[in-house]
């Protein structure tokens, strides 16, 4: 498998002017020539999809949603970082990259991540020509909070509504060329394959989720912009329908994925109330820079919180993180919560809560300050709990988020299958072992708006276009392979729901390769894993076995994959033996309980080859070298 990264050389801030400057061109007049494809419509896709139209290539965009503005990106609360430095608080380029970097705990490619630090300017400067209404200051300026694991003021909202508002105007973007008949939207369309035509991805097999039809799509390349897999635990922020099938589809042609234990565990979470539920809700990591994090100092403490005075308070994040305090990453505020809660000193309901309190800020500026900055995420907070954020301390407690593992791309966001790029969430790129807050937003936007556009050119022009016939035995065979899975699935005569074996498949990686993970618990998981699989092909009910409209079809077939994923996932973080970011090994920490990261073995990216059913995955690795900042050991005190 090839992991050369294709990184220009040079100084760091002159790599990506100089992959521009050399990179090939694919003529005006001759764009309109090719055919790309792009599955998802959430930011990352919108947007490459709108830029590439714009720029001249014909696109089909895919999404399983009736709308690209229903896209998994819609629900991002928080907001989106860039260095703009309107604050005057001492950010730069510099110190965006370097946060970046030091929050993934020195696991992500040095010149991925000043890319992207190069980039966050120009996002916020196109989504203000689209009209994107962000939050502004008195005097017109546009207005900043702060997010995890930053002591500057760098992340940019639209109140507690970033991602709905940044959507819409890449939506705008990809309306004006689908209307320009540059874009053929396929709404309501999953991509079940890809097809590889003489080693290049050519094209996918996709199903039309109304009618139940199967439709080959060729085109000269494949753009997968398809989000993450977080509801692989069943339990997540995620919307529902995200999925894994698309990545995993691909890296079962051949696709190396990287890093798949690496998942994000948000701190600022509604806990979970019982098992009747099937998701779970962010409060906005936003909210702690006005609210503080504590717990009684008294375990079993049943008093009202209002009833308990300041000195019988733990704020445990100011105390064991004076610097950065509430502020403190997301894998560290969320393993100081899950520690606190294992001590017996958590909050409400089974104990599994620490409070988030807004009382200090609501006292110092007023409720309609804190109404105006995040009214709308306390709002749903009260609706959802029938409690009062205004009046008392939220309960919080950690949840399943966001993934950092991935399809392995290079500089260029190539995979290493020719002809398929990968971007936003769907890929591993810029965020190592955890990432920073309002981050995600900004990754997906500049691999659509600003990356994949322009790196993709060059192996366009390289090879030229060209039509494949989708009579070609590669579409036919990969539809085959996708109508049998379907008639298995639609031929399942047990008495479990897909639920319900969903369910017992989240709860076991929660457990065992969630919040903290152990040679034990990963090695019996991966036993339990084939159980479990083994299960769901003996005894699994289709409450309907039409072909057409089949919401319980679509679920079984992404959890069908899920399996083989949950089972990499575990591999992955076993054959990891070390801590870094949110990859918490409990073997490997220090005598304070921090992760300890090993760089003499483990500074590199996994990444993971598919080689049959009945062979394990093979390991390869990419090295990590940091030139220009040293790999620390991170602090956040
Ligand atoms: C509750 C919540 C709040 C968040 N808040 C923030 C924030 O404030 N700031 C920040 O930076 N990040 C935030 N994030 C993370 C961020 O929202 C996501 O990482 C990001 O929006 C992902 O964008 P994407 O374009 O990669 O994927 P998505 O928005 O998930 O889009 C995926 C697209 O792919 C399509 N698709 C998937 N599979 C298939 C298939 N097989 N066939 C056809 N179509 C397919 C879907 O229909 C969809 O159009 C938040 C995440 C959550 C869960």
């Amino acid at each position: 498998m090839d992991l050369g990264a294709r990184i220009p050389s040079g100084p760091l801030e002159q790599k990506w002017e100089r992959r521009l400057r050399e990179g090939r061109l694919v003529g005006p007049s001759n764009r309109r020539k090719y055919t790309l494809l792009v599955v998802g419509s959430g930011l990352a896709g919108a947007s490459a999809a709108a830029t590439l139209a714009e720029l001249g290539y014909r696109v089909h965009c895919f999404s399983f949603h009736d709308s690209p503005r229903r896209a998994h990106s819609i629900a991002a609360q928080g907001g989106i970082n860039a260095a703009k430095n309107y604050r005057n608080d001492g950010d730069s380029v510099w110190r965006l990259f370097y946060d970046t970097l030091k929050g993934g705990d020195f696991r992500s490619r040095e010149a991925n991540v000043y890319r992207l630090a190069q980039v966050s300017n120009r996002i916020i400067d196109q989504c203000v020509a689209q009209g994107v209404p962000f939050a502004r200051e008195y005097g017109g300026l546009l207005a900043t909070r702060s997010f995890g694991g930053a002591l500057v003021s760098r992340t940019f909202y639209a109140r507690g509504q970033t991602g709905q508002q940044l959507l819409l105007g890449a939506y705008q973007a990809l309306e004006r060329q689908i209307s320009a008949g540059q874009v053929r939207m396929h709404p309501r369309t999953e991509m079940l394959d890809l097809v590889m035509v003489d080693g290049r991805a050519r094209g996918i097999i996709a199903r039309d989720l109304r009618t139940g039809e199967l439709r080959a799509f060729a085109g000269d390349a494949v753009i997968l912009a398809t989000g993450g897999y977080g509801n692989i635990y069943h339990l997540s922020t995620n919307a529902r329908g995200s999925n894994a099938t698309a990545i995993w589809r691909a890296y079962r042609r051949g696709a190396g994925f990287a890093n798949p234990c690496f998942t994000q565990i948000h701190p600022t979470c509604i806990p979970v109330s019982g098992p009747h539920q099937s998701k779970l809700t962010l409060m906005s990591e936003s909210l702690r820079n006005d609210g503080r994090v504590w717990v009684p100092k008294l375990k079993g403490d049943q008093r009202t919180p209002r009833d308990i005075p300041e000195s019988e308070r733990d704020y445990f994040l100011e105390r064991r993180y004076p610097t950065y305090g509430n502020l403190a990453p997301r894998d560290i505020a969320s393993r100081s919560a899950k520690e606190i809660c294992d001590q017996g000193r958590g909050v409400g309901p089974g104990g599994r809560g620490v409070y988030l309190d807004l009382g200090d800020a609501i006292e110092r500026l007023g409720a309609g300050t804190i109404r105006e900055r995040y009214g709308n995420v306390l709002e749903m907070y009260e609706r959802i709990t029938g409690e009062h954020p205004y009046r008392a301390p939220m309960r919080i407690y950690p949840a399943v988020h966001y993934t950092m593992g991935g399809l392995w791309v290079d500089y260029d966001l190539r995979s290493t299958l020719p002809g398929l790029y990968v971007l936003g969430e769907a890929n591993f790129s810029d965020h190592g072992a955890n990432r920073l807050g309002a981050s995600a937003l900004m990754q997906g936007l500049a691999d659509g708006y600003f990356i994949v556009p322009n790196t993709i050119a060059a192996e366009l022009a390289r090879f030229g276009p060209g039509s494949v016939d989708l009579d070609h035995p590669a579409f036919r065979d990969a539809e085959r392979i996708v109508q049998a899975k379907l008639e298995r699935l639609l031929a399942s005569r047990g008495t479990r729901t897909v639920e319900d074996h969903f369910r017992a498949l989240g709860s076991l990686l929660w457990e065992q390769c969630g919040m903290a993970r152990s040679e034990r618990g990963l090695s019996s998981a991966l036993e339990s894993i084939q159980a479990l699989q083994g299960d769901f092909e003996r005894d699994l009910r289709l409450p309907d076995t039409g072909i057409e409209l089949n919401d319980s079809l679509e679920r079984a077939g992404r959890l069908a994959d899920y399996y083989e994923l949950a089972e990499l996932m575990c591999r992955d973080a076993l054959e990891r033996r070390e801590s870094c970011g949110a990859h918490f090994r409990e073997e490997f920490q220090t005598a304070e309980g921090e992760a300890r990261r090993d760089d003499e073995h483990f500074c590199h990216v996994s990444v993971w080859e598919y080689r049959g059913q009945d062979r394990p995955p093979a390991l390869h690795k990419e090295p990590l070298s940091f030139e220009s900042v040293a790999a620390e050991t991170r602090s956040y005190k």
